[in-house]
């Protein structure tokens, strides 16, 4: 493709894109495509000449359009949001047409330099004390993944990378029982073995209950088990629940046990001032990620994981062949020693793009709009018969369930309340998952899309009380 048809061809790509946006309410927010559906649409082999981009757009109208479920939609409140926004989509077509790669800061200065700037910008805007510097990894599971291996190597005294995990004393990590499940898929591969993984107990607004931890971290050093990281988590998946940092980080620091703080949804309230207390006692953390590609308006990926220590991870991490070895090694930021990829995306760029042009008071804006709507949706649930507020709103995520006459708890109540699950999502006016609350089914509402308003959420409201009353 010369670049006249590309000129061509992009400028139709950007009103396919705004085309999209506008329309997306019109849409069922999750794809009703069946298993297979797509895949037998497509060719089974790649064509042997190259077609013209008509035939290639128009296949992508029929085949993948229909098969899309739409996370930018204003009604979708599944998982934690992925949401985007103009500016970002911007920065992510020029990220994509300038095609560097960053590993290196000889391979793209500015993208180095700019993603040292921008994660301080963001240190700054989410009240994180000066000593805490930031790197952008692919995703918070991947963050958590150097946490551990920095934390297993310095207590280890550096020897794990050199003589293996084999005849090494076993090393304990420490999460609560609501820990998401990268904790437990890091401890895997980090080699600490699934067994040394302690779930530690919650207390009634699931968080976790620090005498809890101070016990297993006893009861592991009489066994002869030696603590080594705590994980704790501001915004837990299930219910939105936040470790008290204050006392974990005290106890971390008495066992010098290493403190990563998971905060990958919760951690873009901390723009704002009034809900900065969840994150108090932040300051004693090692370690710390959230994911700008969740709530704030920056396409995915692009997750902010600042360390104390840097030093720490680069020693964990970095090896230097022949090959990469640079004039300027040693006196520059070289992020591949920052994270398990070699090869890494011009990442700050959307983020600095969406920081301008929102600004932090904009942001703040949206932020506040979405956990104002989750108050009034949980208002919403406690004022209507037959249905039960089970948890929240925790920022803007609240867990509920449909309990028609007071049903009794068990089996078949949390069967109704999944068969509501499935109904509400084939119908296709919103979108919501499930969690469990110990051991309750109950689905859960996450508000966080760019133009998510008041009416959505009703109209959302009204679709899943009126399935409700028909099942
Ligand atoms: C979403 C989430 C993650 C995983 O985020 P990725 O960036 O997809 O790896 C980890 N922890 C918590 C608490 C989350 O909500």
């Amino acid at each position: 493709m010369d670049i006249e048809r590309f000129r061509q061809h992009a400028q139709e790509a950007v009103e396919r894109m705004a085309a999209y946006l506008e329309g997306i309410e019109e849409q069922p927010v999750r794809s009703r495509t069946r298993p297979g559906q797509i895949a037998a649409a497509l060719p089974e082999a790649a064509p042997e000449e190259g077609e013209p981009m008509e035939a290639i757009f128009a296949d992508l109208d029929r085949i993948v359009l229909p098969g899309l479920t739409h996370w930018q939609h204003p009604r979708f409140l599944a998982y934690f949001p992925a949401n985007s926004s103009p500016p970002s989509v911007l920065a992510e077509m020029l990220t994509a047409a300038y095609a560097v790669n960053a590993m290196l800061w000889q391979t793209s200065p500015a993208a180095t330099e700019m993603e040292t700037t921008v994660l301080d910008w963001l240190r700054r805007a989410i009240g994180l004390p000066q000593g805490f510097t930031g790197v952008i990894q692919g995703t918070a599971s991947e963050a958590t993944l150097c946490a551990l291996l920095t934390a297993r190597e310095r207590a280890l005294g550096w020897q794990g990378n050199e003589a293996g995990l084999f005849g090494q004393p076993p090393l304990a990590v420490y999460a609560s029982a609501e820990a998401h499940s990268s904790v437990e898929k890091g401890v895997m591969i980090a080699g600490f073995g699934r067994r040394h993984l302690r779930p530690i107990a919650t207390d009634d607004a699931f968080a976790m209950r620090p005498e809890a931890l101070e016990e297993a971290i006893r009861a592991d050093l009489e066994a002869g088990i030696r603590p080594c990281c705590v994980i704790a988590t501001l915004g837990t998946t299930g219910v939105g629940a936040s470790d008290p940092l204050e006392p974990i980080g005290e106890i971390c620091a008495r066992h010098g046990v290493f403190l990563h703080v998971d905060a990958a949804w919760a951690g873009s309230a901390l723009l704002l001032p009034e809900w900065r207390h969840l994150a108090a006692g932040v300051e004693r953390a090692d370690s710390f990620v959230f994911n700008p590609h969740k709530w704030l308006l920056t396409n995915f990926d692009c997750s902010a994981h600042f360390l104390r220590r840097p030093e720490d991870l680069t020693r964990t991490l970095s090896i230097l062949p022949a090959y990469l070895q640079s004039r300027e090694t040693g006196q520059v930021i070289d992020y591949r020693d920052w994270g398990i990829p070699l090869g890494r995306r011009f990442r700050a760029l959307k983020l600095w793009f969406v920081l301008r042009s929102y600004g932090l008071e904009g942001l703040r804006a949206m932020l506040r709009r979405h956990i104002d709507l989750a108050a009034e949706f949980a208002g919403w649930i406690r004022e209507t018969a037959d249905f039960e507020l089970v948890t929240g709103p925790n920022l803007a995520l609240v867990t509920f369930r449909y309990r028609p006459g007071g049903t009794a708890e068990g089996k078949a109540l949390d069967a109704l309340n999944e068969r509501l699950l499935h109904a509400v999502n084939e119908d296709g006016r919103t979108y919501l998952t499930p969690t469990r609350v110990r051991e309750r089914y109950v689905l859960r509402a996450s508000i966080g899309q760019r133009r998510t308003e008041r009416h959505h959420v009703a109209e959302a409201w009204q679709a899943i009380t009126g399935i409700a009353r028909g099942l």
